[in-house]
């Protein structure tokens, strides 16, 4: 057993234990840094996996990136991506609503594509969800080409 992150080996017991916290097998360093990261900005678990499948998937994303006015969950800088979990459809309020659109556009000024992802999505369907985000992202890379 390795961690998801760094390759080091890890015991039974630590496997369990960020098995059961986080979902994601994590070496102790690892299990910290990322709890200490869902507590400093309530970073949804959905973007954690996500996170580590991009990862896998030979991707290269930051987790909870800060683009001078918020931090994003996940950012691939590469093509300018910026991705946001969206935890509840109904919970949100009309101010929200309006407020992520208008963080949509000053990112989209800046250069950025942002795209947002229910967190179902990621919780059952986390392979098709990381192909989808794999053809965003040769698709901004052909765009970043024709320029
Ligand atoms: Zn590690």
């Amino acid at each position: 057993m390795t961690c998801k992150d760094c390759g080091k080996a890890m015991d039974h017991l630590q496997h369990k234990e960020s098995m059961d916290s986080l979902g994601v097998p994590l070496c102790e360093r690892h299990t910290r840094l990322i709890k200490k990261v869902i507590l400093d900005n309530n970073t949804p678990i959905d973007a954690i996996h996500l996170f580590y499948a991009l990862k896998e998937a030979g991707v290269h994303p930051m987790l909870e990136w800060w683009d001078g006015k918020k931090s994003v969950d996940i950012a691939i800088s590469r093509v300018k991506l910026n991705i946001e979990i969206d935890k509840n459809y109904s919970m949100i309020t009309h101010e929200q609503a309006i407020n992520d659109l208008e963080d949509a556009m000053h990112s989209f000024k800046n250069g950025f594509t942002t795209i947002r992802i229910p967190h179902l999505a990621i919780k059952y369907y986390l392979d098709e969800t990381v192909e989808n985000i794999l053809g965003i992202i040769s698709g901004l890379k052909a765009n970043i080409k024709a320029i």
